[in-house]
């Protein structure tokens, strides 16, 4: 490990794999580092990806790929179940990822591509150079260094702590922290290539439960619920387990993972002197599906991208930087964010015999594709009342 780097990334999930891979590319000094003492363990994450959005940065190598999804369907509250067919499924969920081997894969393409990669190694503390963030103190496999750098990109994920310690406002309010809780189960009869969503309070109070398969009789099966209705006896685990109960008695989970996904806007800003944030740590999680794999690699590319710039220019300051900022809000992932969040507090406030007769009337309607944007025209179109409650947001769509 040198002293000093043009680019400290810290965090070796997706986002902070594709920024190093991207500053290394661009024939920049870079350092990633990862606390955990492996990339990619353990899962937290339902794994799943569209199939356009993953071929923005790779093919679909089958050492990384679970399974290939051809169908989806949405369970209503009242058990109707409305599903969608391949055609018009496949590009939302396209694959279930096999993201031990994924994370894994995107760190190496970034050592390959000339990055400095260390494991087991924790930021701890912002180097500050009067105003500027110049890099970061570490506890490498339990030694203390300090590492400098012209700009650090924060990677490091849900629970970031860097951004907050270089004193930007990073807090989650309670009930847009969707809490969640997975299951690896095997042995359970499952259609391999079909996601399942459940909708409603019984099963996920303002959120929902999933089962993605990982193979011809294993699936991962997990439940998101706002974290203002988690309690003790209702946590995120006790619906999974409720549900498991029911659905698969004879299951056997063969992994368990706790979690928090953030579903709130992103931060207010994601730059300053010397720094930018990146992935689930910038809160640009989809706010409807909480899918973040795709936006982590988005922005992850982009930080570098522009850090490159601005190293080249020898001015890494916070309105240099800036760019990045207006970059990602301007882009399609970054209106997504802002469209699927109105839609999220729409849909969260509905009731359990509203969300059956939407799912009702859909099933009748020949939707062309299962993307978030059609399904919310389609229920619009067949409810010209919630057309009222939706407001401006429904007159966009149109
Ligand atoms: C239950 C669950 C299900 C999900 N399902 C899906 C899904 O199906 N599809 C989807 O697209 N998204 C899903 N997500 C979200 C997805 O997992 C994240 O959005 C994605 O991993 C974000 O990538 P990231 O690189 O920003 O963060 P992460 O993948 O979390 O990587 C951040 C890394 O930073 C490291 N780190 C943290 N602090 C430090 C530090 N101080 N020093 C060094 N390293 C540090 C962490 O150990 C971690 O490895 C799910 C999330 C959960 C919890």
């Amino acid at each position: 490990m040198k002293n000093k780097y043009d680019v400290l990334v810290i965090g070796g999930g997706p986002a902070g794999a594709l920024a190093a891979k991207t500053a290394a590319e661009k024939g920049l000094s870079v350092c990633l580092v990862e606390k955990r003492p492996a990339i990619g363990a353990p899962v937290r994450c339902a794994e799943g990806i569209g199939r356009e959005a993953l071929a923005e940065f790779t093919d679909p190598d089958p050492r990384f790929i679970s399974a290939e999804m051809t169908g989806a369907a949405i369970v209503a509250p009242d058990g109707f179940t409305m599903r969608l067919e391949s055609a018009m499924a496949g590009n939302k969920v396209g694959y279930i990822l096999d993201r031990k081997v994924f994370d894994r894969e995107l760190v190496w393409r970034a050592a390959d591509a000339g990055a400095d990669v260390f494991v087991k190694t924790r930021a701890t503390a912002p180097i500050r150079d009067g105003k500027k963030i110049a890099g970061a103190h570490l506890e490498f496999c339990g030694e203390k260094r300090t590492v400098k750098a012209d700009v650090v990109i924060a990677a490091d994920g849900v629970e970031s702590k860097f951004s907050k310690w270089c004193g930007i406002d990073t807090t989650v309010p309670v009930r847009e922290i969707m809490s969640s809780a997975q299951y690896v189960l095997t042995d359970i009869d499952i259609d391999p290539q079909a996601t399942i969503f459940y909708l409603g309070n019984e099963v996920a109070p303002e959120g929902y439960l999933w089962i993605f398969p990982k193979g011809k009789r294993a699936a991962n099966v997990g439940v998101g619920i706002s974290g203002r209705k988690s309690g003790k006896g209702h946590r995120a685990k006790d619906y999974l387990d409720r549900f498991v109960k029911r659905q698969f008695p004879d299951g056997k989970a063969i992994e368990c993972i706790v979690g928090g996904v953030s579903v709130c806007e992103p931060l207010q800003e994601t730059v300053a002197d010397g720094l930018l944030i990146a992935g689930d740590a910038a809160r640009v999680v989809d706010p409807l599906t909480g899918g973040g794999i795709y936006n982590g690699m988005f922005t992850g590319r982009l930080a570098a991208e522009v850090a490159a710039k601005c190293i080249g220019n020898g001015n890494c300051s916070k309105n240099a930087l800036m760019p990045y900022d207006a970059a990602w809000r301007a882009s399609k992932m970054g209106r997504t964010i802002a469209r699927n969040y109105q839609i999220k507090e729409f849909l969260i406030k509905l009731s359990d015999e509203k969300l059956n007769d939407i799912i009702h009337s859909l099933a009748k309607v020949n939707l062309k594709e299962f993307s978030t944007l059609s399904l919310i025209k389609e229920i619009t179109k067949a409810n010209p009342k919630l057309m009222l409650e939706l407001g401006a947001l429904a007159a966009s769509l149109r």
